[in-house]
Order: C-alpha cells, then structure tokens, then sequence
C-alpha cells in the first residue's frame, strides 16, 4: 500500500498543542496519504480515518476499548493513542492508572531467551523458526501520558542496533 514516502516533518500536534508531531507523506495508489504521530502525547492518525470511512472501522474493530475511549477529533479526523510492538525491542502501550481515572504509557522491554528454551517460541510466520527474543511482561515501566518520547525511547525506537 504505501509505495512512496515523499517527506517527513514536525508540525503542530492537533490533540495536545506541542511542535512535535511527526507528519509523513506517502504516495499510494490512491493518492497521497498523510500520517502523523505526536511525540510528546502519542496520539495518532491518519487523512483516511474520516468518520465512517473503511480505514477508522477497521481501527475500531482491532482496537481495545481503551483506546477507543481516548479518541480525539480534529478537523474531521479520529486520533487514537498509538500502541507499537518491535519483537526485537519492546512494546509501548496505553494503560489506565490504577485507582485514578487518568492513563499512562507503558513500556516492556524485549528480552533475550536462552537458547535452549527458544523451541517453546515458535514463530508462526516462519514456520521451522524460532523467536530469540520475548516481552518481559515483569518489568513493566510506566510515563506519564505527556512522555511518549520517554517512553519510545527506553523501548529503544530510535536506536538501530541489530
Ligand atoms: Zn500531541
């Protein structure tokens, strides 16, 4: 689907004000497709997720209820609260607070399996392969919903070591 990226730039985040919002273009068979997602509040969207369009029933569908209730409107678009998994790296979701109404952003870090035990984690898109890397759901680290950035980067999004 995306064919072409044309350009990436910060603009001005729609849901919480702040210039760090990253804007891409791509050039698809549809025509251009704007994405954005913000750094500092983790919201983000896209120009087809106008209401009742394929794109944001999808979205609705596949997402959790969580994030369907945070959802943001702006200039006819729907923004929701990003989730990213990175099998090597981690994972950044929203979470409610415990005993507030208010939400935050966690963070689990992948972590190596020893060799011997990789067998029991098989990778069902490789059939035959076997993933050395999984979640450590016990270390959970946990930003405020203002600190996505924070949070991206203890996940490691930005460091392209292999
Ligand atoms: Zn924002």
């Amino acid at each position: 689907m995306k064919i072409k990226q044309e350009q990436d730039k910060l603009v001005i985040c729609k849901c919480c004000g702040s210039n760090a919002c990253y804007e891409s273009e791509f050039t698809t068979q549809e025509g251009p497709i704007n994405t954005w997602l913000c750094m500092t509040c983790g919201f983000t969207s896209n120009s087809t997720m106008t209401e009742d369009s394929e794109g944001l029933k999808q979205t609705l569908e596949l997402t959790a209820d969580l994030i369907k209730d945070l959802r943001q409107d702006h200039d006819g678009l729907a923004w929701f609260p990003t989730a990213i998994t990175m099998p090597n790296k981690g994972m950044i979701f929203p979470e409610p607070i415990k005993g507030t109404k208010d939400w935050g952003w966690t963070v689990v870090k992948a972590i190596p399996i020893p060799e011997d035990e990789q067998e029991k984690y098989p990778d069902p898109t490789n059939p035959g392969t076997f993933y050395k890397n999984k979640m450590d759901m016990k270390n959970l680290k946990r930003y405020d919903k203002l600190e996505f950035m924070d949070a991206a980067e203890e996940m490691g999004m930005f460091i392209n070591k292999k």
